[in-house]
């Protein structure tokens, strides 16, 4: 039987918790972090390792009800329930926690994660455009390195970001590589192991085997049979973050007959394009330079969402796009419109659906999934 090109990736969740385990148990430090501002080159760094704790499992939801209100997106409940009941590894693991304040929910259920670990939250700008913010972005950024030096008991050295920063690029521009790749017809990937291969990557530990996993999927891409051979619709999903766990939009769309060529939200290509500039002098200014330009919708206004979508619908030949906004994410909400014009400017079928982590609303997402496919295939 031939082995899957992303076989590797299956597992390494549950290979990784192993391997932070033995770390841990020589002494290394774990900082976790839920979201892709969190700057994880300082924290590379320093000599720890950084791993993403964004819930992505409905079954935690209901302790953290207990604490948090029922109405707030399920990711953050999601997450915080993970804390609350020490059910996640990698929280268990984690010495440090950085936040940021991107949205409400997010910002004010950090002060909740204070009781149980020590937090340290950035405060991110939303308003990217101005000086002042990217002054304040750089400040943030020394503070956060200042944060972890005293936490640690390290020093975090110009040369050990700089080292770090060159291996998140390379990190990047792979994973970007294999997205990519999605652009011929039929595309290599599905949708499910798209995911599965730029979600799984983020818990590993060690960085330069995650760089030689992903240069060797690489190269095993350009010759293997594409999970789909005949493909109808082509399919962009945007929107909230999605992970194993809260796939059911791709899942169902595939099961439906569509492909999911492209996933744009954070665990897909929100971030694959940004790069550090390594001709700055100084490192910290590098990073902020970055991480200012992730399209995020907490960021106002943000038209690079919509510059990176409409390429990305040129790129990858989308035929429908599904926007996904997890229950009350208002900032993904509200954009949803200025994403539906953009789509329909190009003369595409769009769909905007608002779920949750449940599987309750499988049977309504369906009807309308098989609605736009049909749409797209009659366009
Ligand atoms: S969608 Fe925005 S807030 Fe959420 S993880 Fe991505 S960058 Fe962070
Ligand atoms: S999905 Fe929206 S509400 Fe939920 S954490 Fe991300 S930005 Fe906040």
């Amino acid at each position: 039987m031939t082995r899957s090109p992303i076989e590797d990736f299956f597992n390494l969740r549950e290979v990784s918790i192993l391997k932070i385990k033995e770390m841990k148990d020589k002494g290394i430090k774990v900082v976790g972090s839920y979201c892709t501002y969190c700057p994880t080159e300082l924290i590379l760094a320093a000599g720890a390792i950084p791993v993403s704790l964004c819930g992505t499992k409905e079954e935690p939801i209901s302790a953290a009800e207990r604490t948090l209100p029922r109405n707030l997106c399920p990711l953050i409940k999601s997450s915080y329930g993970f804390a609350v009941t020490d059910t996640c590894p990698f929280f268990y693991f984690s010495d440090l926690i950085v936040g940021e304040t991107t949205c409400d929910g997010k910002k004010k259920m950090f002060e909740q994660m204070q009781q149980l670990k020590p937090v340290h939250v950035m405060e991110l700008p939303t308003i990217k455009k101005s000086e002042a913010s990217f002054q304040l972005w750089v400040e943030e950024i020394r503070r956060l390195r200042v944060w972890l030096e005293e936490n640690l008991s390290v020093k975090i050295t110009d040369e050990a970001i700089w080292q770090a920063i060159e291996i998140v690029n390379q990190e990047r521009s792979l994973i970007k590589a294999i997205c990519d790749l999605n652009q011929i017809d039929p595309p290599p990937l599905s949708g499910l192991s798209l995911l599965t291969v730029s979600w799984s990557r983020s818990f590993n530990s060690d960085k330069a085997e995650t760089i030689r996993m992903l240069r060797d999927l690489k190269e095993r891409l350009a010759v293997h049979q594409p999970d789909q051979v005949s493909v109808k619709q082509r399919i962009l999903l945007t929107g909230c973050p999605v992970g194993l766990g809260t796939e059911k939009v791709i899942r169902l769309t595939e099961e439906l007959g569509g492909a999911v060529v492209a996933l744009e939200n954070c665990s897909g290509y929100k971030t694959l394009e940004l790069q550090t500039n390594t001709e700055y002098s100084d490192p910290i200014v590098a990073l902020a330079d970055k991480y200012l330009q992730i399209p995020c919708s907490c960021m106002s206004p943000n038209p690079y969402r919509l510059e990176l979508l409409e390429r990305m619908i040129h790129d990858f030949r989308i035929d429908a796009v599904i926007d996904l906004t997890w229950q009350a994410c208002h900032t993904y909400n509200i954009e949803a419109y200025q994403v539906e014009q953009l789509v329909q400017q190009k003369g595409l079928p769009y769909l905007h659906l608002e779920s949750d982590y449940s599987s309750t609303d499988l049977e309504s997402l369906k009807v309308r999934i098989e609605a736009l496919l049909e749409m797209a295939g009659n366009s």
